[in-house]
């Protein structure tokens, strides 16, 4: 056995002692050992630093579930606004808005943080009238990742820029709130997406700024741009086509669990006005509540939906045209044969 171990196991053995002692009235009594008193402070200084070490510790767990419910609200609330404002409003005119709802729309799509309204709503346009093909900006054709990000990272193609050029856009140069919002997009987004969201966690439960910014801010930002790029990408990859079996658009429950009332992406492209987006009344459409209840208290009205007969009638042509094309493939295969 090495001096020096013997020496570490004697500190630690004394160091367990003293702590012990530390607690008894007698030991804490004694000032008048040397010894014992560096040995004392130094205990107090190891306690007092567990002491430290724990409360961090536990502070952070305390506040880790008020910053995440934080970032999740206002996830929530970025999405299903900001994306009515963009989508619905300003791309597909499913509704009309008094100003101080368009105000609130336009702030909120600051915090949404997915360029302009009018960049926004002019390639939307353009993604519904070229639909999967190379005029779509984020064209399913060209894989699931470029339709998902990819085509963020890249330059538009030709197509793209073009039929932006075509498309009419006079109502979105015409709006002041639109110029507005593309004037000053980059400080407004930079105030509403990160600088707002990150005071709330500082300002109601002293959370360090680096964790409020990375959480509220971040964080935050990360799942409203994936939950719609999901719309772009999942929901033009995997599920059902029961309004329209020509266009890569499905009916996704994935993008519907991440999107809530932005699933339906079939149905969407067939019925782009439908302020609802959807067919069910029934599943959970935080944009549709939102609307209506704009609707209720007088600020949103002339509401844009498609009747049941219409819809119904729909279905049974593309569930016809599927029969027909089973029918004709079924007749081409006996007569191949
Ligand atoms: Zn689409
Ligand atoms: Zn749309």
């Amino acid at each position: 056995m090495s001096i020096s171990s013997v020496s570490e196991s004697d500190d630690i053995l004394d160091y367990n002692i003293t702590e012990s002692l530390a607690n008894t009235p007698e030991y804490t009594n004694n000032p008048a050992d040397e010894n014992t008193s560096s040995k004392k402070s130094g205990v107090t200084y190891l306690q007092s630093s567990k002491f430290k070490l724990g409360t961090n510790i536990s502070s952070k767990g305390k506040k880790l579930l008020p910053d995440m419910l934080n970032a999740f609200v206002l996830w929530r609330i970025t999405v299903s606004v900001g994306l009515l404002a963009v989508h619905r409003f300003w791309s597909h005119r499913a509704f009309k808005a008094k100003l101080p709802l368009q105000i609130f729309m336009c702030i909120i799509s600051f915090a949404l943080g997915q360029g302009s309204i009018f960049t926004w709503a002019r390639d939307h346009r353009v993604h519904h009238k070229y639909v999967d093909t190379t005029a779509d900006p984020y064209n399913i054709n060209r894989g699931f990742f470029f339709a998902h990000i990819g085509w963020l990272m890249c330059r538009k193609h030709p197509d793209v820029i073009e039929s932006g050029k075509k498309l009419p856009t006079d109502d979105l140069k015409a709006d002041p709130i639109v110029r507005f919002n593309r004037k000053y997009y980059f400080p407004m987004w930079a105030l509403f997406c990160f600088i707002l969201p990150t005071i709330i966690p500082i300002y109601f439960w002293e959370e360090k700024w680096v964790d409020a910014f990375f959480v509220a801010g971040v964080l935050k930002y990360f799942l409203q741009l994936h939950s719609t790029f999901c719309i772009n990408s999942v929901a033009h990859k995997f599920g059902y086509r029961p309004f329209d079996k020509k266009i890569e658009a499905k009916e996704s429950f994935f993008t519907e669990a991440v999107q809530p009332g932005e699933g339906s992406h079939n149905y969407h492209h067939v019925f782009p006005r439908d302020y609802r987006t959807k067919e069910h009344a029934f599943t959970f459409n935080s944009s549709r509540v939102f609307i209506e209840f704009m609707a209720a208290i007088g600020q949103a009205y002339d509401l844009k939906w498609t009747s049941d007969e219409l819809i119904k009638a729909r279905k049974l042509k593309a569930a016809n045209d599927n029969k027909m094309k089973e029918d004709e493939a079924f007749l081409c295969k006996e007569w191949s044969q």
